[in-house]
């Protein structure tokens, strides 16, 4: 039911383009998953997703729980059927909002006792409730329930808790009992690189139909970001899809595809584009500006997107301004399509061999460009 083929490896370095096959579809890698929190991508509808090229969406289990409840999506056949997404979804654990988001949270060997966001009631996530409530969304993939510890730490937390996360990873697959619903693991171990190593190898030597790595841009610098990934792809098996959560820029992704990496999730272009940020083949674009006034141009002449081949940045401008709900979905539809576009071109530069020329074309253009100049 759950298959990762690898199709092709670049030449100059470890960038990979694959085909990753799911009960409800398959998905093409590298790939960008838009992030649909309760079970809905902000402003975006399903028939919109497709459109813009999506291949798999997110949903958040913590915020699933709490609203409407998983017993609630399971009476109508899980995430992808309840949201009429009918595509391959994937669910985290519920971990990072947890320790994130959660109040007053107390970790223990057993798992964590925290209140919620919403009402302050009291709950608990373990190993075991994390996959009972998972296997109810019933995504195609689920993570496993791991500790995002917060940055900066001391090593000393960090090596404790990277071996907690291993026993969770061990209690994880054994309360799996759905065999239709794949299971990924998840390496920690913090800025850590003896640490990153310890994680990979515990975790990878389990039976998971995927690996991610946890705990990346929650604070620290970007340099440390891809040495880390780059580091850590070469303890993680090259036949099983690698995803590196909650990640992130347009220039982001292209590092970390250059690392080895296939899956990304990050809310950052739903989020930017309910703010009027907009990314573009030319660098990033405030679209709420004075000087856009006027603008009968497109947000983006390279990209074809809805809002691209029918709006100009100046009705945008106004949309924004007067505070219409079509200005966020317009620019949400612009925002991921941009990304997954650029996942798009990237898999088509890595089929090709010319990846990595492609990278730093799209670099120059982003960084250079746009608002930046
Ligand atoms: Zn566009």
């Amino acid at each position: 039911m759950f298959e990762f083929t690898l199709e092709k490896t670049s030449e100059k370095s470890k960038a990979r383009a694959g085909r990753i096959v799911t009960p409800h579809g398959e998905i093409e890698t590298p790939i960008f998953m838009p992030v649909g929190t309760v079970g809905s991508v902000k402003g975006v509808a399903p028939r919109e997703l497709d459109e813009i090229g999506a291949q798999i969406i997110l949903g958040n289990t913590y915020h699933l729980h709490l609203r409407p409840g998983e017993d609630t999506v399971a009476h109508f056949g899980g995430l992808a059927k309840f949201n009429s997404w009918n595509k391959p979804t994937l669910t985290d654990s519920g971990g990072f909002q947890v320790f994130s988001l959660a109040k007053l949270n107390k970790i223990g060997e057993e798992g964590v006792e925290f209140r919620s966001h919403l009402d302050g009631s009291k709950l608990f996530l373990s190993p075991e409730k994390s996959i009972e409530i998972q296997q109810k969304i019933g995504a195609d993939i689920m993570m496993a329930f791991d500790e995002c510890v917060p940055y900066p730490s001391e090593k000393i937390y960090v090596e404790k808790s990277l071996e907690l996360t291993t026993r969770w990873a061990e209690r994880c697959l054994k309360a799996k009992t759905r065999d239709d619903q794949a299971l990924f693991g998840i390496i920690q171990g913090g800025v850590f690189p003896d640490l990153r190593r310890r994680s990979a190898e515990q975790i990878c030597a389990l039976p998971f139909e995927g690996f991610a790595i946890g705990g990346l841009s929650v604070g620290e610098d970007i340099p440390t970001m891809y040495e880390i990934a780059d580091f850590i792809t070469d303890h993680m098996p090259a036949d099983k899809p690698r995803y590196l959560m909650g990640v992130g820029t347009p220039e982001d992704l292209l590092n970390g595809i250059e690392r080895g990496i296939d899956m990304f999730d990050c809310v950052m272009p739903t989020r930017n584009a309910r703010n009027a940020l907009l990314f573009t083949n030319s660098g990033k674009l405030h679209i709420k500006a004075a000087r856009y006034r006027l603008s009968d141009e497109p947000v983006d002449a390279e990209c074809g997107c809805y809002t691209c081949r029918n709006f100009s940045r100046g009705y945008l401008r106004h949309l924004y301004k007067t505070g219409e709900l079509l200005a966020l979905k317009l620019n949400s539809i612009h925002n991921l399509h941009f990304y997954l576009s650029l996942v798009k071109r990237a898999r088509n530069a890595i089929n090709n061999g010319f990846f990595e020329d492609f990278k730093k074309e799209i670099l120059d253009k982003i960084t250079f460009g746009g608002d930046n100049v």
